[in-house]
């Protein structure tokens, strides 16, 4: 349930109603927006009587939430969700950008592509140093060695990082080395994780999962703001369909659908969504043009070396000519590339 404020309430007003929820045993959470501030009743709600919340002074409306998702939801907050990193902006009119290799692979690797990006004014470095591969067999990553590497080279750059996490047991290493979570497609109903995410300060990114509704997806994300933490960052990385000429389907319907739902920044990863870099150019344009609010982008120095994804992997002079090319489409669309 939401008890919404009149836009003049005041702070007193605002104490006052969450303190009557809690003493019908919610718990209240309140999130100040720009023009109004909304007291989350957290709870069951069947035996509730509205009309007691609706008569507290300063009390404008309230809403129950059918919705499994509560506190992602668009109606749970005045204005869009805008998470700052390193400078760089996700969410309302900010389209944020995320670059880098699929995987760390070495020092030099991750200097060499940094060096170039850098060029291409990237602010937000990925890596994967945990990788979850489909073969036992296949490369999976560096670990703690690769977060290492990874911050040591953002550090030379001014660059922040994003890096996947793959299970709880990790988190320690991740609060040490990483600014943004990962957590990836393979595990985004990976429950206990997403808890124990909750329980931090630190922005996350949350992949769809290969087969994840949009319901399925934003109650992921509850999962995380209902233990505390706010941050986080929806990304459409493509969805598992009978096509198999693309690695997946990139679903940019996303774009709008969550708009709608959520107040939450969704951004796009057009590399794993199409798994060809010639398909990667096109769709990030598409992306920008219906108003996603940011895109993380695989970029390695040297693709045809990589030792993962190297065959979506951007050369560096293309994520360039793309960026010139997105900077110019935002503000058609009331958006802008910080
Ligand atoms: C990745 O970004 O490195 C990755 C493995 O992506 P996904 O979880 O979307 O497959
Ligand atoms: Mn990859």
């Amino acid at each position: 349930m939401l008890v919404i404020m009149q836009p003049n309430a005041t702070e007193e007003e605002i104490m006052r109603a969450a303190m009557f929820l809690e003493s019908k045993g919610f718990e209240a959470r309140i999130s100040h927006g720009e023009i109004r501030t909304v007291v989350h009743a957290i709870g069951n709600i069947d035996d509730v009587d509205q009309r007691d919340f609706e008569l507290l002074s300063g009390v404008s409306e309230v809403i129950r939430v059918s919705t499994n998702y509560k506190l992602a939801a668009r109606i749970a907050q005045g204005s869009d969700t805008v998470i700052e990193v390193n400078g760089v902006k996700f969410g309302d009119k900010y389209t944020g950008l995320i670059a880098g290799p699929c995987a760390v692979e070495s020092y030099n690797q991750m200097d060499a592509t940094a060096q170039e990006l850098s060029e291409s004014n990237v602010k937000i470095l990925r890596g994967g140093a945990f990788k979850p591969r489909t073969s036992p067999y296949s490369f999976q990553g560096l670990g703690e060695e690769g977060l290492k590497i990874l911050r040591s080279v953002a550090d030379n750059h001014s660059m922040a990082v994003t890096s996947e996490i793959m299970d709880v047991s990790q988190l320690d290493l991740f609060m040490k080395y990483v600014d943004i979570l990962q957590i990836g497609a393979r595990n985004m109903q990976n429950f206990n994780l997403l808890k124990e995410i909750g329980k931090i300060h630190k922005p996350a990114i949350l992949k769809r999962g290969l087969a994840a509704t949009f319901e399925e997806w934003l109650m992921s994300a509850e999962y995380i703001m209902a233990g505390g933490n706010g941050q986080v960052i929806l990304c459409e990385r493509g969805i598992r369909t009978f096509e198999n000429y693309t690695r997946n389907t990139l679903d940019l319907s996303a774009i709008p659908v969550i708009k709608k739902l959520s107040h939450l920044p969704i951004i796009v990863d057009p590399s794993h969504g199409t798994g060809l870099r010639d398909k990667v150019e096109p769709m990030s344009r598409a992306a920008v043009a219906a108003g996603c609010d940011g895109l993380i982008i695989e970029v390695h120095y040297n693709p045809e070396c990589a030792v993962c994804d190297g065959a979506q992997s951007l050369y560096p002079w293309q994520y360039d000519l793309l960026y010139k090319q997105i900077k110019q489409i935002a503000p058609i669309v009331g958006k802008e590339i910080v």
